[in-house]
């Protein structure tokens, strides 16, 4: 193929996964995300949540890992660790206008992922998604490079969801789920992932009137940053914060003048 023709499938094949309606006008819909950690869904994506929670939409959170071991802190568990970042993640999803009983936690620990057993993870996974039946999934792409590198949760919760998603909607994959618990096959309509590469995004949602409650969402994430993260504290002091606030929306992603987030939407298995 001459590269004016690839380049022509590509734009199609972009075009073609496309929604009839914008995900950030859906309402009273089902919406599940997937998020390896807690804190992945803030800076993926908390405006799009936030717009979707305004919008009386039914958001259900999936945090594969309990983030129990990202802490320099030498007097940090890991047991406490998880503890704090379920409260933070607790905190965000408040501020996001999500409730904290549609956080679901899947409790592998952190960095651990990939050596899970695949079945059963995917079968969980695709058991979650036919038992919430949701009209949109948000999910992790496996991401920029320094990620599919790096972040090993990341790669094995991209592409876990996706076997699931994939999964659900064939009748012939688990049917145990229906038989026990009466769960039927699943078709996702429609699929938006975060952390995309510039390349790859083919949708940006407009986030200005949001944009307050995706940074206050991301500094609930205290044990995350700075000083946190090396020695412990549940909050911040009042200078700190704002510095850290306006850092951080420097780099919010911009388009045309706003503030934006860029995703891949896609339908079906990713193939078009
Ligand atoms: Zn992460």
């Amino acid at each position: 193929m001459t590269r004016i023709l690839i380049l022509a499938s590509i734009f199609t094949a972009l075009l073609s996964a496309q929604p009839k309606t914008r995900l950030e006008d859906l309402h009273g819909k089902t919406i599940l995300l997937f998020t390896p950690h807690p804190d992945d869904d803030a800076f993926g994506c908390a405006g799009t949540l936030a717009l979707l929670a305004k919008n009386g939409n039914n958001i259900r959170i999936v945090i594969y890992t309990n983030d129990d071991k990202g802490s320099y802190d030498p007097e940090m568990t890991s047991e406490r660790l998880a503890r704090i970042r379920m409260h933070e993640e607790e905190d965000a999803c408040r501020i996001l206008g999500i409730p904290k009983d549609h956080i679901k936690w899947l409790e592998y620990h952190d960095g651990m992922l990939e050596y899970a057993n695949t079945r059963d993870l995917v079968e969980e996974v695709t058991g979650i998604i036919r038992k919430i039946r949701p009209e949109v999934v948000l999910s992790i792409d496996p991401g920029t490079e320094y990620v599919r590198w790096h972040k090993t949760d990341h790669r094995m919760a991209a592409n876990n969801t996706i076997d699931a998603i994939r999964a659900a909607e064939w009748h012939l994959y688990f049917p145990n789920q229906q038989l026990h618990e009466g769960l039927e096959p699943w078709l996702v309509p429609q699929e938006y992932y975060y952390y995309v590469t510039e390349k790859e995004a083919n949708y940006w949602v407009n986030i200005d009137s949001v944009v307050e409650k995706k940074v206050d969402a991301l500094m609930a994430h205290v044990s995350q940053w700075e000083p946190s993260i090396h020695h412990y504290r549940p909050d911040w002091d009042p200078a700190t914060l704002e510095k850290t606030k306006a850092e951080y929306r420097s780099h919010i992603t911009k388009k045309d003048g706003h503030y934006v987030e860029a995703l891949r939407t896609s339908t079906g298995f990713n193939q078009e």
